[in-house]
This record gives structure tokens, C-alpha cells and sequence, in this order.
């Protein structure tokens, strides 16, 4: 099987370039951070904050995440309920966070997503996808942009979706959640050593899409 694995920071563009990378590639398209989102949503939902002073393992026990494809869409079911949309607010995003620097959290997600890659061909996108989870990964992207391209892009993407955000809230949640990502012992952020480094910061989407595309073939020797 074939895997691309794309790591960078939050907002780089790195779930809407891979799903459309995948879509031109034809394989599919594994959105890890939807999986944290949906941990941290089981938290939130068990009445814990960022904070996590609570029994990790025992929610942990008590809680089922999986993913199913329809309309070759990942759709992330938290607890067999479809939750997709609700863990998209920034609330689930630092959450997902907070829990994702949790060995008990890494190590619940981390056999389904070997699995997906092992019996599909894959685009996956995270955090530590070339670095921990397929280390052996056919192809290894790490994608970024400047902190204000991201936070940008990021505030964008909010207010279209109605939220009400400030630039501001949005750039400081960002650097919050890099440093979060970048600092945490365990599967911390960071560029696997084989990963080809894709700067976005200057490019528009579609040349964004190029450049992956342009580095995927050029490895894949087509
Ligand atoms: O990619 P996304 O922004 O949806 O990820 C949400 C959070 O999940 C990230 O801030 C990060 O803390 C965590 N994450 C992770 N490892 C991954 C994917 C996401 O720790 N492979």
C-alpha cells in the first residue's frame, strides 16, 4: 500500500490540500486530527477541561471512536453519533489539544490509524504521521506557512462558517496550540527527517496543491 503522510502546524492548509490531494491521487484521505477533536469532545462532554485533572483511562474505557466513509467523506463517529461538525469550534480544537499530549489518548488512536494505512492507499494527515504513526511512510510532506498566513486562512475559514472570532483570538489560540503541539514529550510536532518541507506562506491553494502533488510524483518516480 501507498502512504503519504503530511505533518505541520495548525492551519497550514494541511486537511483541504490532503483531501484534495487524495481525491486526485485516488486514495483516501485519513483526517487524524478529527480523531483527537473527537477524544477531546468526549472530555468535554464528561465535564473535564483543559486542565484534564480527571480519570483519563477510565473515560478512555467508556468511549468509541471510529471512522466511516460516506460518499468517500471521512465522518468521525464519537460513541457511534456522527460528530464531524461539532468538533470544529475552537472550544474542541484546544481541547483536542490538550488531550492529544496524553500517552493514554496517543496510544488509543494510534492502532486504527496503522490500520487504515496498511489496508488502504492513503493520504493521512497529523502531527506525528512520518514521525511515529508510519514512520516507513512512502512519502513524508511536512507543510507550514507563516504563523500569521496560518492564523489568517484559519480566521477566514471561521467567519464563513458564521462563527464569531476575532483575528486576534484566532492568531493566540494558534500560537497556543503550536506551542502545545511543539513542546509536548510524546509524538511531539516536528519534521520527520526524511520529510520533504512544503513553505506554503507565498503560495495560493492550487499552487499549494501543485507543489504536493509535483513532491508525491517526483517520489513516487512517475
Ligand atoms: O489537525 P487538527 O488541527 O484538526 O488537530 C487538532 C489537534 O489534534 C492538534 O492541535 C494536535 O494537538 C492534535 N493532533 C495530534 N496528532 C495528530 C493530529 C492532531 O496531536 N496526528
Amino acid at each position: 500500500m501507498i502512504s503519504i503522510a503530511i505533518d505541520g502546524p495548525a492551519g497550514a492548509g494541511k486537511s483541504t490540500l490532503s483531501r484534495k490531494a487524495a481525491k486526485a491521487l485516488g486514495f483516501i484521505y485519513v483526517d487524524t486530527g478529527a480523531l483527537y477533536r473527537a477524544v477531546g469532545l468526549k472530555f468535554l462532554k464528561s465535564g473535564a477541561d483543559e486542565k484534564l485533572e480527571c480519570d483519563i483511562e477510565d473515560i478512555l474505557s467508556d468511549t468509541k471512536v471510529d471512522i466511516r466513509f460516506i460518499d468517500n467523506e471521512q465522518h468521525v463517529f464519537l460513541d457511534d453519533n456522527d460528530v464531524n461538525d461539532e468538533i470544529r469550534t475552537p472550544k474542541a480544537s484546544m481541547m483536542a489539544s490538550a488531550v492529544s499530549a496524553k500517552p493514554p489518548v496517543r496510544a488509543f488512536l494510534l492502532e486504527m490509524q496503522r490500520l487504515l494505512a496498511k489496508e488502504n492507499n492513503v493520504v493521512m494527515d497529523g502531527r506525528d504521521i512520518g514521525t511515529v504513526v508510519l514512520p516507513d511512510a512512502t512519502v513524508k510532506i511536512f507543510l507550514t506557512a507563516s504563523a500569521e498566513t496560518r492564523a489568517q486562512r484559519r480566521y477566514k475559514e471561521l467567519i464563513e462558517k458564521g462563527s464569531e472570532v476575532t483575528y486576534d483570538e484566532v492568531y493566540e489560540d494558534m500560537l497556543k496550540r503550536d506551542y502545545n503541539d511543539t513542546h509536548r514529550p510524546i509524538a511531539p510536532l516536528k519534521q520527520a527527517d526524511d520529510a520533504v518541507l512544503a513553505d506554503t506562506s507565498e503560495c495560493t491553494f492550487d499552487e499549494s496543491l501543485e507543489l504536493i502533488l509535483s513532491i508525491v510524483k517526483e517520489r513516487l518516480g512517475e
